[in-house]
Parts: structure tokens; sequence; C-alpha cells
């Protein structure tokens, strides 16, 4: 490793949020009760978590030429994440997400992946120099299957260290599992990963040997309030996460990977990059929304702080 740069591989969207009484019926006119334009997509999501924590990141992904692309490029760079690498498509829409809530709290969302599904291993490849100067990669779900792969390979030829936010949930091939240093998968996502039912931290640590059978380093698994349980070839710990009132847990795991990310290139242990994520992920939930949510460093430290009182 020749330097402490994170690259973010992923997705980019501008979200809408329509509050309603409740959810249209086909053909149905309905006024809502509120709206709000919110920048999300996990990738976003998890390079924005990175820059707020002071780490120097590279985020690549695919936007259109539309407002929306221009707004949701200077919101990333505003929060401080390097954007040469996020490629403008003439030919594509920027991804969206349309959700609407209802009053219990409940919605339904549609997902226009836009410029997110047209990223590609040649647009990777182009960034070969980028790879050669960074530390660590962090990938998601939300671009094209052979994209992360190219992703994860260029990273292993460059020494890379490379962490897999395995979301949305979906079956990995084993070959794409083995180049994974660190997987960070929520319980859903472990259990439709390995089959096994995650529904406690003895099934959980199951699942996590699982996947180190099939050749990831290293399983952080997500346990939502309960922490999180590492699972590594000498040794299993559990890392409870600090009590919060949580508000909304939108990006919680965006949180958590991100944080990891700077942690560990920051040239942290293990041990100790865990706490810290759990910590980051655990005062994101404290607030509305997903990027807004998530904590500056300065915010962060008084907040471990007022933990350890
Ligand atoms: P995802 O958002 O991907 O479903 P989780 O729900 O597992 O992921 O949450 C990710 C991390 O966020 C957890 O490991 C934990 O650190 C933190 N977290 C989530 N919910 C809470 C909560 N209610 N209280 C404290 N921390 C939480």
């Amino acid at each position: 490793m020749t330097s402490n740069k994170i690259i973010v591989v992923g997705s980019a969207n501008m979200d809408f949020v329509v509050g309603v009484k409740h959810f249209p019926r086909p053909g149905e006119t309905l006024f809502g009760t509120s709206f709000g334009m919110f920048p999300g997509g996990k990738g976003a999501n998890q390079a924005v978590c990175c820059a707020k924590l002071g780490a120097a990141i590279h985020f690549i992904g695919r936007i259109g030429m539309d407002i929306l692309g221009e707004k949701l490029a200077a919101s990333m760079q505003r929060d401080g994440v390097q954007v040469d690498s996020l490629i403008r498509d003439e030919g594509a829409s920027t991804g969206i997400a349309l959700i609407t809530v209802d009053r219990a709290g409940q919605n339904e969302i549609v997902v226009v992946s836009g410029g997110n599904m047209k990223l590609t291993p040649g647009d990777i490849e182009s960034k070969d120099e980028l790879f050669a100067a960074a530390s660590v990669l962090l990938v998601q779900l939300e671009i094209p299957r052979e994209t992360v792969i190219r992703a994860v390979s260029l990273a292993k030829e460059h020494n890379l260290l490379t962490i897999l936010n395995p979301a949305p949930a979906c079956k990995l091939p084993a070959s794409l599992l083995r180049m994974i240093d660190y997987l960070t998968p929520n319980e859903t996502e472990a259990a439709i990963l390995t089959g096994i039912n995650v529904k406690d931290v003895s099934t959980a640590e199951k699942a996590g040997k699982k996947l180190l059978d099939i050749g990831v380093k290293t399983v952080i698994m997500t346990l939502g309030r309960k922490g999180s349980l590492l699972v590594a070839p000498e040794k299993t710990r559990h890392f409870p996460a600090p009590r919060v009132k949580a508000v909304d847990t939108t990006a919680a795991g965006d949180a958590f990977s991100g944080a990891l990310a700077v942690s560990l290139v920051e040239g942290k242990a293990i041990e100790e990059a865990i706490p810290f994520a759990n910590a980051v992920a655990a005062l994101s939930v404290t607030r509305m929304g997903a990027q807004g949510s998530l904590p500056a460093r300065q915010e962060l430290s008084r907040f471990e702080n007022a933990l350890h009182q």
C-alpha cells in the first residue's frame, strides 16, 4: 500500500420522498402531504461518510448530464468527495428513487438506475492510475456485477484492501468472494449469501464461518442495534452497538462500511476499526435522512467522549 486514499465505486441517486395519507390505488390521483429531494445511493452515501470523517476519497460512478446529476455532483463535492472520476453520460438519466411514505411509516419505492447500471468494466480500467495510488477499495452492488468484479480484481492487482458491502442482498460467485478482504453484510444479506437463517449471534457466526469457507478473508456482519460481529479465521468477536435513541436507520449500513474503510486506511487494527464504525453508524441513526445524518469527525469525538462518561 502506497498511500492513504480510498476509492468508492458505486451508485449515486437522487431520492424523491413524498409523504401520503395512504398509498394511491391504480388510477387514483392523490395530494401528498410533503416532498423532499435528497442525494442518496449506497455508493454516494458511503463516499460522503468517508469524506465527512476526513479521508481522501475518490468516487467512481456514472450519472446523467441532467440537472439532477449536477446537483448530486455538487453536493458530494461540498461534502469533500473528489468527483473527477464521476462520469457524466449524455445518453443516460441520473439514477433516481421515488419513495412514498405513508402515515404508518411504511414505504413504497421505485428505483430507476439510469447511469448507475451503465458503469462498465472499461470505466474502471480507465482509472488504473487512481487504483495505483490508493490503499482501499469500497464497493457495493447497485452497479453491474461485471463492473464490481473488475473493480475488485483491479484493486487486487494493485494490492489494495478490498471491502465489499454486499447490498442490495443477492447471491454472489465464489470467484468474487475470494478476492474480498472485508465483507460487511447485514443479517438479511448474510442469509441470502449463505442460505443460513440468521436470527441471532450464534446463527450469524455460522453464516460468517460459511463465508470464510468460501474464501472471504474477514466477515464483519452488522446486526442493527445489536452492533456487529467479527468472524475471522483466528477469532469471532461480538462488538455491541452504543445505546442510542434511533430516529431513522436509513444509511446505517452505509455509515458503518464508510467508517470501517476510513479506520482501516488510517492503519487501525480491525478491533479498533469496528467500534469506530459502530459509533459512526449509531450516531447516524439518531438523526433523520441519509447523507445529512452522517457525522463529521468532530461530532464523533464529542459523541464518543459522552459515551465514555
Ligand atoms: P443496514 O442498514 O445495512 O440494514 P444494520 O441495520 O445492521 O445495517 O445497521 C448497521 C450498523 O448501524 C449496525 O452494525 C450498528 O452499528 C448501527 N445501528 C443500526 N441500528 C442501530 C440502533 N438502533 N442503535 C445503535 N446502532 C445501530
